[in-house]
């Protein structure tokens, strides 16, 4: 088998990545190297079977996609074959066009395929590599999600949150390519701020003392479900701590960022917990500056988030609004230049 070392390289550069995202490109790029397919796709669905993240590998180019995402009927179909088999389905679209595809995962609820278009079907050797590829990568990914996600909801915990705000403010290229992911690049959102959100269920030890750790748990879950509900695809959210959530999202300005919290925030409080009624929860904000220190950032939010407590809980509150309005005094910035006197 000539290919072996080869492809033994390849999967030592595939599990050498720690991060989830670095992985996916990775495995495109290690099966597009091998059957050099006309198209090659991730394609993830929700709980309703609605897709909601695209990733495609083309000629080089790795692009990431999270709305209107249109999905043709022939994959559909396939889709909905394999999401039964679980086994990889093949069929001619064309006489020089043979579509696969192949299941990859289900995290919790969500069900991930992958989509590979090539000019002939696949022979045994190529068909039993990418079965090989997506199993050594399903076995990374159960390994690296156990680091990076809270167990409980799935969420990706404070140690990814760090990560992830240096993919935010810095491109990063992959160790072993020379392609860059940048998503603000390839959303053509260079102009567009994000906004951190800290956001804490009230009067949550209540729940816990009431109705016992399990409904306490029941309604954390039920939490991370509204919010992934709630905000879109491509805004970032983590379980911080025990009933904390924090929630980056990219809006142009203050009305934008005011909406899409408040309607998260709406939604929690109309949402009926079983058992437990009603629940509301208070979230502060702070626009992000690369500038600023992310532990300095996370202190503003916190301050923030002081304030809707001390203030009727069940609302929002922007750190810049509240030092406008006086409410909050500024604090220095901390920049790490030394002040002699
Ligand atoms: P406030 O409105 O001021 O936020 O009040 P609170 O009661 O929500 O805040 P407090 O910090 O007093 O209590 C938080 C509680 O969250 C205490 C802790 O037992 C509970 N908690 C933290 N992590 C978990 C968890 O994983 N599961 C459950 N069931 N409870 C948790
Ligand atoms: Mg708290
Ligand atoms: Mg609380």
């Amino acid at each position: 088998m000539a290919n072996t070392p080869r492809f033994l390289d390849k999967l030592v550069n595939m599990t050498s990545m720690h991060d989830l995202e670095l992985m996916e490109y990775s495995l495109l790029k290690t099966i597009e190297e091998f059957i050099h397919p006309h198209q090659l796709l991730i394609l993830r669905f929700d709980r309703n079977g609605q897709p909601t993240y695209r990733a495609s590998l083309k000629k080089g180019q790795y692009e990431i996609v999270w709305e209107d995402i249109h999905v043709p009927d022939e994959i559909n179909t396939a889709v909905e074959i394999v999401s039964t088999t679980k086994r990889p389905f093949s069929r001619h679209v064309d006489h020089d066009k043979m579509l696969t595809v192949w299941h990859v995962l289900q995290p919790k609820g969500q069900e991930v395929f992958l989509v590979t278009q090539t000019k002939s079907r696949l022979n045994n050797l190529d068909t039993h590599m990418v079965n090989g590829l997506l199993g050594v990568y399903r076995n990374f990914y159960a390994v690296l999600s156990e680091s990076q996600r809270d167990g409980l909801t799935g969420l990706p915990n404070r140690k990814t949150f760090e990560e992830t705000i240096n993919k935010i403010y810095f491109e990063h290229s992959l160790p072993t390519e020379d392609v860059v992911i940048n998503r603000r690049v390839q959303l053509g959102e260079d102009d567009k701020c994000y906004w951190l959100g800290m956001a804490d269920i009230d009067y949550f030890k209540r729940i816990n003392d009431t109705w016992g750790h399990l409904y306490g748990d029941e309604v954390l879950l039920l939490i991370s479900q509204l919010m992934q509900s709630h905000f879109r695809a491509n805004d970032y959210l983590f379980r911080y701590g025990g009933e904390e959530f924090v929630i980056i999202l990219c809006a142009p300005d203050l009305d934008h960022a005011r909406r899409a919290f408040e309607r998260f925030r709406v939604a929690v409080q109309e949402y009926r917990f079983p058992q437990v009624g009603q629940i509301t929860m208070s979230i502060g904000s702070i626009k992000m500056d690369p500038h600023i220190f992310t532990t300095t950032l996370l202190d503003y939010a916190d301050k923030a988030l002081y304030y809707a407590k001390n203030n009727g809980r069940n609302q929002v509150s922007f750190y810049d609004e509240l030092l406008q309005h006086g409410l909050l005094e500024e604090q220095k910035i901390v920049t790490g230049e030394i002040e002699l006197f």
